[in-house]
């Protein structure tokens, strides 16, 4: 899986907070940013963040 945060981010932290080893807020606290695509060992946490964004701003590709 390899993910990236939309314009849409409400900088929330929400995911930041869930998967920390994966998003991280951006030097403004701001946006979130994905400092490290997802490894197999955290794939079930960042699937969470996913579904859990309100902005709906974490997307796959
Ligand atoms: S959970 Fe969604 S809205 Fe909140 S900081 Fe992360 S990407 Fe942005």
């Amino acid at each position: 899986m390899k993910i990236y945060i939309e314009k849409g981010c409400w900088g929330c932290s929400l995911c930041s907070v869930t998967c920390p080893s994966v998003f991280k807020m951006d030097d403004a606290e701001e946006h979130a940013v994905v400092h490290h695509q997802p490894e197999a060992d955290n794939e079930v946490l960042v699937t969470q963040a996913i579904e859990e964004c309100p902005a709906h701003a974490i997307n796959t590709w």
